[in-house]
Formats: C-alpha cells, sequence, structure tokens
C-alpha cells in the first residue's frame, strides 16, 4: 500500500465512521496529515483526546484547505449545507467524496456544490455498529467489508482508482456501481432490516400482555438480535428513511406481500411452505459465512 497516499485528508463529521477512516488511515500510513471537523465543539474536544487526527478545526475552511481528499462522514441530512459551506475552500484537483448509507439523495444535494476541477465521488463502506460518536471509533472496522463506490457520470478514472486505493489502504474491499442500484441494494440488505428491528422492539415494548420486564428477561430468545440493530442512531436512521424514501418503499411493498404469505401460511397450518421457506433462508445465511462477511460460531460466538 503507498505509503502517503495523500499530503491533507479531511474527515468532516468525528463520529463512528468518521474517527474509524482517522484510526485505519494511520494505522495504514496513508496520510501526511488527517485534517478533522466537526460541527459539535464537544465531539471536537472529545476528538482531541483520542488524539485520531493530526489537526482538528472548528473552522470547516481551514480543515478542508489544501486537502486531496475530503471526507463527508456527517449524517446525510447535513451534507446539502456542508457542501455550500466547504466548496470555495477545495483545493484544485482534490477529490470529495463521503460515507452516506444513501447515494442518489447524496448527488443530489451535494453535486450541485461541487466547483469545476474537484471529483465528487460518492462512497459508501459496507461497515458499521451500533455506537456513535468520536469514541466508537476503531481501526479495524472496515477489514475485509466492502466499500461501494458510487462515481457520477464523467467521473475521472484516475481519482476514482485513487479513491479505490484509499479504501483497500482501509482494509476493505471495494465495488463500484450505479448510485441507484446501491439504494435498491442497500433498501433490502440494510435500510429494511432496521424498519423492521425498529418496528418489531417498539411493539414488543407497546404489547399489554407481555410486560416490558418479561420481553427484557427472556430477549435471548430471538428479540436481542433485533434490539442491536434498533439501538442504532436516531440522527442517522431518520435522514436514511428521509432520503431513501422510494427503494424503501418498492423493498417494504414486497416485504409486506411475502408476509402476507407466511401469515396464510401459519393460519392454514401450511407447513410445507414454512419449511421450504426457512429452508431457503438458512442456505442464504450459510452463504454470508462462507463469504467470511460474518462469523461461523454458533449464536455469533456470544458465551451465553
Ligand atoms: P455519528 O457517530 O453520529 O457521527 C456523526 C458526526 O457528525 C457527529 O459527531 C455529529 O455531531 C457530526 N455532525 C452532525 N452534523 C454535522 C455538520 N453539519 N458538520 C459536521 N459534523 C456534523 O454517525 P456515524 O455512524 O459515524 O454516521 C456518519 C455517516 O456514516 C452517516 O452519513 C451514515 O449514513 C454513514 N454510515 C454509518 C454507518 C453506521 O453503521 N453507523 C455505516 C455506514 C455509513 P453531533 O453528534 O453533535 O450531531
Amino acid at each position: 500500500m503507498p505509503e502517503n497516499h495523500f499530503d491533507k485528508i479531511a474527515i468532516i463529521g468525528l463520529g463512528l465512521i468518521g474517527s474509524s477512516i482517522a484510526h485505519a488511515a494511520r494505522r495504514a500510513h496513508l496520510a501526511k496529515e488527517i485534517a478533522g471537523h466537526d460541527a459539535s465543539a464537544d465531539v471536537l474536544e472529545r476528538a482531541g483526546k483520542i488524539s485520531f487526527c493530526d489537526t482538528l478545526h472548528a473552522d470547516i475552511g481551514a480543515a478542508v484547505k489544501g486537502a486531496q481528499l475530503v471526507i463527508l462522514c456527517a449524517p446525510v441530512g447535513a451534507y446539502k449545507s456542508i457542501a455550500q459551506a466547504i466548496a470555495p475552500h477545495l483545493a484544485q484537483g482534490a477529490i470529495l467524496s463521503d460515507v452516506g448509507s444513501v447515494k442518489g439523495a447524496v448527488i443530489r444535494d451535494v453535486g450541485p456544490f461541487v466547483p469545476a476541477g474537484v471529483h465528487f465521488i460518492p462512497a459508501h463502506p459496507i461497515a458499521g455498529t451500533e455506537y456513535s460518536g468520536p469514541e466508537a471509533g476503531f481501526a479495524s472496522l472496515f477489514d475485509g467489508r466492502w466499500a461501494i463506490l458510487t462515481p457520477v457520470p464523467g467521473s475521472d478514472g484516475m481519482a476514482v482508482d485513487k479513491l479505490k486505493t484509499f479504501w483497500k489502504g482501509l482494509g476493505s474491499q471495494v465495488d463500484v456501481m450505479d448510485s441507484g442500484h446501491h439504494d435498491l441494494v442497500l433498501a433490502i440488505t440494510s435500510h429494511l432490516p432496521h424498519l423492521i428491528a425498529y418496528n418489531i422492539v417498539g411493539t414488543a415494548h407497546d404489547l399489554e400482555k407481555v410486560t416490558e420486564g418479561e420481553v427484557i428477561k427472556y430477549s435471548a430468545s430471538g428479540f436481542r438480535d433485533f434490539t442491536r440493530i434498533a439501538a442504532s442512531d436516531p440522527t442517522m436512521w431518520r435522514d436514511v428513511f428521509l432520503n431513501n424514501r422510494e427503494a424503501v418503499l418498492e423493498v417494504l411493498g414486497r416485504f409486506n406481500d411475502d408476509l402476507k404469505i407466511l401469515q396464510d401460511a401459519v393460519a392454514q397450518g401450511n407447513g410445507d411452505l414454512l419449511f421450504d421457506t426457512f429452508t431457503r433462508t438458512r442456505a442464504i445465511r450459510r452463504a454470508i459465512v462462507d463469504l467470511g462477511q460474518d462469523t461461523a460460531a454458533p449464536n455469533f460466538g456470544r458465551k451465553s
């Protein structure tokens, strides 16, 4: 991996993903200087204590000044105002990228502010946890996981290659796809599962005949895996659903149809249909493990 792939990178938003990029870039010596900015003075102070950036800036213009790579790592709802604020300060030839969980809306919100001579290459690492904030980041977050780049029409091939090399340096495998396809794929693999988890945990909480104490006490029997997802950052996930509405509604419609089929099978005692469905889904779990995207250990390797 090339040492000091960039002279200066700037990370805007120093939470889980921003801090993890800084830790991983340091680990691989990918930049001479890692500059950080966050809108919150409290986050800047906490980031300073952990010390994963070389320089920290309350002024966003100073953070991006002279950077060859700028990565937006704030919630996607903030991208438009950030793009407006940094545009006059971006260096000619710089790469402007991001990590947002949706891509079409990011291109819509950021694209109009990208100055001529700046390479706008949206990206999304498929890696994360349910924790947020600068303390949540760690260097190995992206190891072996996928990062998806969604270049816009006319993106410069050399800049795309340079960003690919950067993500590989962070530990990722890299795929390139169209933003619309990304949003549909992520709607089913990430956004819908989060919506379902938020819903099931909320429903369990609202049930009158089962007490909250019982829900928590007996959670090991399946519920607790949903609670991990449903503990994810509310701001981030609100912005995901506001900004990937069409794709989420498309897969949600499909989900509702399939759920109705399972509901009918339960009502009619159609064991064959239930068995066939559960056999098919079990094979998908095995394929995820075979591809190294999760552990093969029983119960995710938990001790209890
Ligand atoms: P996070 O831990 O909450 O960090 C986001 C940081 O951005 C916070 O420190 C936040 O400050 C700051 N911020 C908010 N508005 C800002 C602004 N206008 N300018 C500068 N900083 C601002 O969230 P995260 O999990 O790292 O997510 C960041 C991005 O990564 C999101 O776009 C998300 O879609 C994407 N992503 C997340 C995951 C995941 O699993 N978490 C995975 C892949 C991609 P305050 O807390 O004070 O608001």
